[in-house]
């Protein structure tokens, strides 16, 4: 059966959660899962359009709250003191959103496809969660939107290393030609190569797997997993037997993550509102309504096909593919 997805603007976002199970959020505590951006990022979710989000939660008599989690890498937001500041700084505050704002970085183990995510607290101890997705596009996976936004961003420090660490590369000698595009195409200059010698600098390896997708010899493969596959199955433990609406903002489409200070330019024009309840429709959705302005944007600004994560997420059984568009 299609998964519906609504296409609206933010007067009719009323009208589209009408459609979901949102009478069933009355009287819970929410978290409305989203990415309050990096210090210097200028694209992230912006709290008049959260307000928004939050308001219709409020109407329904729902409690909700922003929340994230603490991130892996070095910066203000590795600390909850430190991510509460740019939360604060960004505009997140009781009086613009009327809503608290709750840092994790505490996790609940989860089982999925034989590996061990640990689920933010917050998130595992909810039965219904609101995600709001800025989609965008990512170095490491292309695009980020629902997806990510629970599969990197629902999980705490240690799962978020233990994904980036299994998805490095391994070399395979013997496969090797030295042709050297793995070197090209590494993001963060980790590979060098040279007549008959492959070196990777262990520590600049970010493990985005972007160079085991380029070589055509088969000669990397990821040291465990494909960084999209865990993605798609760390989403799945953040979500799975919860009620979780999504809304995708196709807004400020830049060339870059909201975790990232210098994403520079917008590569796409702002499409809209999509709202559904499978986290796998509204990014493929997302994907193709993307796709029909800017044609393999996201393929051609990253090198990276997003279109991994969403095939992974069905085939784990996150959602499906799926779907229909209702513009409203
Ligand atoms: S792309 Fe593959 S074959 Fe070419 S140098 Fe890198 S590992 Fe070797
Ligand atoms: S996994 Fe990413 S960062 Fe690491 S060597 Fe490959 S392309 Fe570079």
């Amino acid at each position: 059966m299609k998964k519906v997805v609504f296409f609206t603007d933010l007067a009719k976002l009323h009208e589209a959660l009408g459609n979901f199970d949102i009478q069933s959020f009355k009287d819970k505590r929410v978290p409305v899962k989203l990415h309050m951006g990096e210090p210097k990022n200028k694209y992230f979710p912006k709290p008049d359009f959260v307000k928004h989000v939050i308001d219709e939660l409020k109407k329904i008599k729902a409690k909700p709250f922003l929340f994230d989690t603490t991130v892996a890498y070095p910066g203000l937001r590795g600390r909850k003191s430190g991510y509460e500041k740019v939360a604060k700084l960004h505009g997140f505050t009781l009086d613009n959103v009327g809503c608290n704002v709750v840092i994790g970085n505490k996790g609940i183990p989860t089982k999925i496809e034989k590996r061990e995510y640990q689920v933010a607290k917050q998130l595992a101890e909810s039965t219904h969660i609101f995600a709001i997705s800025h989609v965008k596009g990512h170095i490491a996976a292309g695009m980020g939107g629902a997806i990510k936004n629970f599969g990197m961003g629902g999980v705490t420090k240690k799962t978020k290393s233990m994904m980036h660490k299994g998805s490095r590369s391994i070399h395979k000698k013997e496969l090797c030609t030295y042709c050297g595009v793995c070197s090209e195409v590494c993001p963060f200059d980790a590979i060098t190569v040279s007549k008959n010698k492959w070196k990777q600098n262990i520590r600049a390896c970010f493990g985005c797997g972007v160079c085991v997708d380029a070589c055509e010899q088969k000669a990397l493969w990821y040291k465990d997993a494909d960084l999209q596959f865990v993605l798609a199955c760390s989403a799945k433990a953040c979500v799975k037997d919860k009620n979780v609406i999504y809304v995708n903002e196709l807004k400020r489409i830049a060339d870059s993550c909201d975790c990232d200070p210098s994403a520079a330019s917008i590569i796409c024009p702002d499409i809209g509102y999509l709202i559904s309840d499978d986290p796998v429709a509204i990014d493929k959705a997302s994907l193709d309504l993307i796709n029909d302005v800017k044609k393999d944007i996201f393929i051609k600004t990253t090198t990276v096909n997003p279109m991994k994560q969403i095939k992974y997420g069905e085939e784990i059984g996150l959602g499906s593919t799926s779907y229909k568009l209702i513009k409203l």
